[in-house]
């Protein structure tokens, strides 16, 4: 049975120390009992109280952390299997590989590529997370992975299964704290000992589930504390079975040697089929997915997929109620509202800014919910769009009093006319898209 805050606390030396970044020890007994945090992060806590509570208290899968300094990625240590149930806590990171056949000022070349794979949308950055280096059939493993070290801004992720490369590589790029990937039945040993020796974490992969359990037992047993379950295919089917199995294992059944997360790759020979594989991944349960295309097409469907899935769904996504100005807008610039659910906002903002006409956005709080959402949930009324308009100044900003609304809820036209000076209500485009067309037609010189 799972441990209460109040268990845990008595366990605790309880002085307060805030040593493991927690103001009290309460506070951190309720993150461990959370499974948010594991006993083992309290540095004063005694041998006794470790053993008493470490086995029940840990989490049922593992924090792990790729990377050094600044450039650190954690994943795993997730508590549901269905994001309803509460949300996941760590996105999935998308890696693009790149291949040992590359000269390395292809390799540079290429990492220059995958460190300017970031885009904003929804006001977030999103982006790719990992530069992943072939080793495999290359002479320089050292070199590559010091070119790698030293030019991309991304954690690195060491791939291949021969174990000279490999320990080379990694000894030659420790402090960086790469991902060793990945062991196999045939390198089980080698890919342990480097791991183990270069205190690197390690993903790992087997023949069958059995098989897997027990390679995980063994490099736990040779002190190589954090590893991935890898997965690599070409099936999705399989794909998924591997991640639910493993994944019901670890959170349901807390079965230890199933406590690490997923690190997923397809072979597939399509770029477009590669990058659907990928996405389905990236939604059933990998903490990191491996893509050989750096293209923007490639990488871009799959971050906003991550984006979407990772996104909490207990807290609403909003940007604050304000006015915002797109461009530089004047006197004689258009006024339009919308509400405050933030991909209404970035949506009809980013159609606004393509459309090159300056104007003003009056967001109006609907705590949340889009155009349609906000008036079934009478989030939004006459009343609430006319006072965001005053509160927030807009007509002292502008000498006209034409205000846009939105296409999909005219009903407000008349009232908004009748009761406010706005004596020019447009009944605005139905979708974002459309806006550009719209403000040219109607606002354009
Ligand atoms: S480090 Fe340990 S003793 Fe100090 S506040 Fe945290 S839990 Fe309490």
């Amino acid at each position: 049975m799972a441990l209460t805050g109040m268990q845990i606390y008595k366990q605790l030396p309880r002085t307060n120390c805030k040593k493991c970044g927690f103001p009290t020890c309460m506070a951190f007994a309720m993150q461990v009992a959370a499974k948010q945090k594991a006993i083992s992060d309290c540095p004063d806590i005694s041998e006794e109280a470790t053993v008493a509570l470490s086995e029940q208290s840990s989490p049922p899968m593992k924090l792990v952390k790729i990377g050094s300094g600044d450039t650190v990625f954690e994943t795993g240590q997730e508590t549901v299997m269905y994001r309803h149930e509460e949300k996941f806590h760590r996105k999935c990171g998308l890696a693009v590989k790149l291949a040992a056949n590359l000269s390395i000022a292809e390799l540079e070349s290429g990492i220059d590529e995958i460190n300017s794979r970031n885009f904003t949308r929804v006001g977030k950055e999103i982006k790719v997370e990992f530069c992943a280096i072939d080793l495999d059939g290359c002479s320089n493993p050292a070199e590559r992975a010091q070119t790698a070290a030293d030019k991309s801004r991304l954690p690195i992720i060491l791939s291949g299964e021969d174990p000279l490369p490999m320990s080379t590589a990694a000894a030659a790029i420790k402090d960086k704290r790469p991902l060793i990937y990945r062991a196999t039945a045939a390198n089980i040993d080698d890919f342990i000992k480097i791991a183990a020796d270069n205190k690197l974490p390690l993903a790992v992969s087997a023949g069958t589930l059995e098989e897997l359990a027990d390679f995980t037992l063994k490099a736990k047993d040779a002190g190589v504390e954090d590893m991935l379950l890898s997965f690599k295919g070409g099936n999705i089917g399989e794909a998924v079975r591997f991640s639910t199995h493993v994944r019901r294992s670890a959170l349901i059944n807390k079965f230890r040697p199933f406590g690490y997360p997923i690190i997923s790759e397809f072979e597939s020979d399509s770029e477009e089929i590669e990058t659907v594989l990928i996405a389905a991944a990236a939604a059933k349960y990998s903490g990191i997915v491996l893509i050989k295309g750096r293209e923007a097409w490639q990488v871009t469907p799959n971050l906003t997929i991550i984006q979407d899935i990772y996104t909490d769904p207990q807290v609403p996504n909003t940007v604050e109620a304000k006015l915002y100005e797109i461009g530089s807008p004047n006197e004689n610039s258009p006024v339009m509202y919308t509400t405050n659910f933030s991909l209404t906002y970035f949506s009809v903002a980013g159609e606004v800014e393509r459309s090159k006409i300056p104007s003003y956005i009056c967001v109006v709080e609907t705590e949340g919910l889009g155009v349609l959402n906000s008036w079934a949930g009478d989030k939004i009324s006459v009343e609430k769009i006319l006072k965001a308009l005053k509160d927030q100044k807009v007509a002292e900003k502008v000498k006209h009093r034409k205000l846009i609304i939105p296409g999909l809820l005219p009903v407000f036209k008349a009232e908004i006319e009748d009761l406010s000076e706005w004596k020019e209500v447009i009944i605005g485009p139905e979708t974002a898209k459309e806006i550009p067309g719209f403000l040219n037609r109607i606002w354009g010189k």
